[in-house]
């Protein structure tokens, strides 16, 4: 058993997909554990994007995540970690499979080169950790 954190990035709140999102965690059997709706700041996404600070489109990761209110949350079950990443699809939606939340709700990036892909997941059950500390604190 497993718990991971999602987070529903504000392009998806704003446009409406929240329920969506939540029916797959929900239909597939895993229970939700935690749910939130933030803002996120600048200090929380250095943390929360540490291996990505470095990258010369962190600016537009900060943008697209400051844009507008996200949802976040844990859910646990058997392995929950990989299971939600599959469920999600790879990072690029254009390249995502079918059927994952990303190609169903997503495109490629935009003309301002941003990759808004709808939701994050944990990528390991250490990120898991990490992630859920950061969003949540400890306990
Ligand atoms: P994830 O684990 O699939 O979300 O992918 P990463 O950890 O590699 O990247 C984190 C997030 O940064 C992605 O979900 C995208 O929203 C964004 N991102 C990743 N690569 C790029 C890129 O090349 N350009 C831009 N603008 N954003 C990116």
């Amino acid at each position: 058993m497993q718990e991971t954190l999602f987070i529903v990035k504000p392009d998806g709140v704003k446009r409406g997909l929240v329920g969506e999102v939540l029916r797959r965690i929900e239909r597939r059997g895993f229970k939700l554990t935690r749910l939130e709706m933030r803002q996120a700041d600048k200090a929380i996404l250095a943390r929360h994007y540490e291996d990505l600070l470095e990258k010369p489109f962190y600016h537009q990761i900060e943008r697209y995540m400051m844009e507008g209110p996200l949802v976040v949350g844990t859910f646990y079950g058997p392995d929950a970690v990989k299971t939600w990443r599959k469920t999600m699809g790879v990072t690029n939606p254009a390249e995502a499979d079918m059927g994952t939340i990303r190609a169903d709700f997503a495109m490629g990036p935009d003309e301002n080169g941003d990759m808004r892909n709808v939701v994050h997941g944990s990528d390991s059950v250490e990120s898991a950790e990490r992630e859920i500390n950061i969003w949540f604190g400890e306990g």
